[in-house]
């Protein structure tokens, strides 16, 4: 089981982490600890914006069109409390919204900690991941204003949902400020889950009021600096700019570029005393790859662009390959000598994820595998060119997971009448004849996820199909 934990704000990180889970699968271990920053007090209610996007992206109920709140939500009880004179006018909180802070709002009048509040809700929303608010205690994200602005004054501090919601982050400002900072210390789990988690994801949420406010609670920067896990973190700036919304303006007021490389700097290489182990770039922003590198961060360029489930399932699967590439000390080499670069290594993937995959995988690092099969028509519809001599691949497991680095020693393309014996007995499968090998593998081409990968309902082999022989050797295992 991969143990995973996620230091997440409100949208992009409840985006980030449904993809997580879709590429992770059932089985997954992930725990999402959620900025608290942006909660108020409001109408008498507590709010907690990013707790509850994550909360409902990961259990269904999220408004895709706001990122935030729930489908189809009238405003009529927001209206009501306007017609008072109360409330915040610029920020009305849907029907639906309503009940869970009052339902939150009511567990914590009664005693309840923010922690087992948020167990209480997601008992009904089941996100699939365990969500920790960042502190227990109140920690509210405040701005200093830099000029005065309706009933404000400059060097007065106001909430930081006021300025980003009111002010559409437009007014001038000198500082974040974490009121109720000093009193705080991070939620019961939140320290564990970074010190036991096999991968730690700083997904692309605002690095200043999202991920920062949560390494500002005293104990969560040390927990990730002396971690054993990876700690992979993946760009909210694509070409320059925040994607959705104006993290450009937070950025600004800490004085930090809005780009790809300037946040990776700012998180900066764990070896040098930062957070990171890997960034990853969007593929426009290519050429911040090798400055990252060469500032000790292990790179890599990506679409970034959570579009969907799908698209950012993929990202999420290269922040998991990227954790088994950096930095490089973590590959166990037979070879002293050897120079990878892992990084730019294309994915060698055996069988389908399951079982076969599993025991494909086993017999490779224990070295009773090192031929492997496959027909010609898998390359064409992979588009995949032939592996050739000296070719460095990544072997992924049935969670996708690198396992080991393989070198091609042998490439052959044969009528599958020839396949000899040899290569047979080395697939480390058991076969002792041509036939047998033969036998199981005509089960593999002709099964209904082959003849579907293949987009051939009724693919069937013959003496005559051409086949790709490869002879391999491992030349690096992977740390789990
Ligand atoms: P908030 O609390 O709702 O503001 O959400 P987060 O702090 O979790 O994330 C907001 C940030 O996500 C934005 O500032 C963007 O920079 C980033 N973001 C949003 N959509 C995307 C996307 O599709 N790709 C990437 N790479 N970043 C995104
Ligand atoms: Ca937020």
């Amino acid at each position: 089981m991969t143990r995973v934990t996620v230091l997440a704000g409100g949208v992009g990180g409840a985006r980030f982490t449904r993809g997580l889970l879709q590429h992770l699968g059932p089985d997954a271990d992930v725990t999402v600890i959620v900025n608290t920053g942006d909660d108020m007090w409001l109408d008498g209610l507590r709010i907690c914006p990013d707790l509850d996007t994550v909360m409902y992206t990961l259990g269904g109920g999220i408004s895709e069109e706001q990122g935030w709140g729930r489908p189809d939500e009238s405003r009529r009880t927001s209206a009501e409390i306007a017609a008072y004179g109360r409330g915040w006018s610029w920020f009305t909180l849907g029907d639906l919204d309503l009940a869970t802070h009052i339902v939150r709002t009511d567990l914590l009048r009664g005693g309840a900690t923010l922690s087992a509040a948020t167990e209480f809700l997601c008992r009904r929303w089941q996100p699939g991941a365990r969500l920790l608010p960042m502190s227990d205690q109140f920690v509210e994200t405040h701005v200093r204003l830099a000029a005065d602005a309706d009933e404000h004054r400059a060097g007065e501090l106001i909430h930081f949902e006021e300025w980003w919601v009111r002010y559409r982050a437009k007014l001038p400002a000198t500082e974040f400020v974490q009121v109720g900072l000093a009193d705080a210390v991070a939620a019961p789990g939140v320290l564990e889950a970074i010190r036991s988690a096999d991968l730690v994801i700083l997904p692309p949420s605002n690095p200043v009021v999202s991920v920062g406010t949560i390494l500002s609670v005293p104990g969560i920067r040390a927990a990730l600096r002396d971690t054993p896990a990876r700690v992979i973190g993946i760009s909210p700036i694509i070409a320059g700019s925040a994607v959705r919304g104006m993290a450009d303006a937070c950025l600004s007021v800490i004085g930090v570029d809005t780009t790809a490389l300037a946040v990776g700097l700012h998180y900066g290489a764990r070896s040098e005393g930062g957070l990171l182990d890997g960034w990853l770039v969007d593929e426009t922003d290519a050429p911040a790859v090798p400055p990252l590198e060469a500032a000790g961060i292990r790179a890599r360029a990506v679409p970034l662009w959570m579009t969907d489930v799908p698209a950012t399932a993929r990202i999420a699967a290269e922040a998991v390959c990227v954790a088994a590439l950096a930095p490089i000390g973590l590959l166990h080499t037979p070879d002293p000598d050897l120079e990878l670069d892992p990084a730019t290594l294309p994915i060698a993937e055996f069988a389908f994820p399951g079982p076969l995959r599993d025991r494909l995988v086993a017999a490779l690092l224990t070295g009773a595998k090192t031929t492997t099969t496959s027909t010609l028509a898998e390359y064409r519809v992979e588009g995949e060119p032939l592996p050739v001599v000296g070719g460095r691949q990544l072997v992924v497991d049935s969670q996708n997971r690198p396992v080991a680095v393989i070198e091609t020693a042998g490439v052959r393309v044969v009528r599958l009448a020839n396949v000899d014996l040899d290569h047979a007995i080395d697939e480390g499968e058991g076969y002792r004849s041509v036939a047998e090998w033969r036998a199981g593998h005509e089960a593999f081409w002709h099964s209904d996820a082959m003849r579907e990968h293949l987009g051939q309902p009724s693919f069937t082999v013959t003496d005559d199909t051409p086949v790709v022989l490869e002879r391999m050797r491992v030349i690096a295992r992977l740390h789990p």
